[in-house]
């Protein structure tokens, strides 16, 4: 079985991970995305089996038992998302490197795992303030959700310094350009 690396991207919901994660697609053709499954419903511009698998959650718990990811979490309550370990192998066999979008103790999950396989950076952004704003901004989130999401970001912003790269998001184009480095450097190795 082949093995390539890992570059993990976590961070509290509206940090700007995605978008980063984005980026780095569109400048190295060696990078695939993980597809996560997940139990939330697709919001509208999203695509089954591009942005995620997006399954129900009997069928999520039934892919559980059978030991099919390599991590999980309830990351809200009653809303479960992925890795599948067959994703990770797919991106493997065509012989390109893994790219995650993924919240904070599923980075931590894949990193204990893969250790020197695999990088960890934390994306940071300017401020608890800030990421409210863009969460707000995004206009997807039920009320009571966008709570949930601002409890979540509190908590995982303390746990930045468990990843090997804190990348700091203040400005979006400095933020790509450093992550290119980073991602360019690791893949040399
Ligand atoms: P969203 O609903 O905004 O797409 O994602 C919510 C959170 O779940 C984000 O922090 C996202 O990175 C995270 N997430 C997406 N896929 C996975 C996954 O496979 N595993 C884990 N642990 N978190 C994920």
């Amino acid at each position: 079985m082949k093995q390539g690396k890992l570059i993990i991207f976590s961070a509290p919901s509206g940090a700007g991970k995605t978008t980063i994660v984005k980026h780095l697609l569109t400048k190295f053709p060696c990078l695939s995305f993980s597809i996560s499954a997940t139990t939330r419903p697709s919001r509208g511009d999203e695509t089954n089996e591009k942005d995620y698998y997006f399954i129900n959650t009997e069928d999520f718990l039934h892919r559980v038992a059978r030991q099919e990811f390599v991590e999980f979490e309830e990351v809200y309550s009653g809303t479960f998302y992925g890795t599948l370990r067959s994703e990770i192998q797919r991106i493997w066999d065509n012989d390109q490197h893994v790219i995650f979008d993924i919240d904070v103790e599923g980075g931590l999950r894949l990193k204990r795992k893969y250790e020197d396989d695999a990088l960890a950076i934390f994306v940071q952004p300017p401020s608890l303030e800030v990421l409210k704003e863009r969460l707000t901004g995004r206009g997807t989130d039920s009320p009571e959700k966008l709570q949930e999401r601002f409890i979540k970001a509190e908590k995982e912003l303390a746990y930045a310094d468990k990843f090997d790269i804190v990348l700091k998001n203040y400005d979006l184009q400095t933020a790509c350009l450093e992550a290119e480095k980073l991602v360019s450097d690791f893949l040399k190795k």
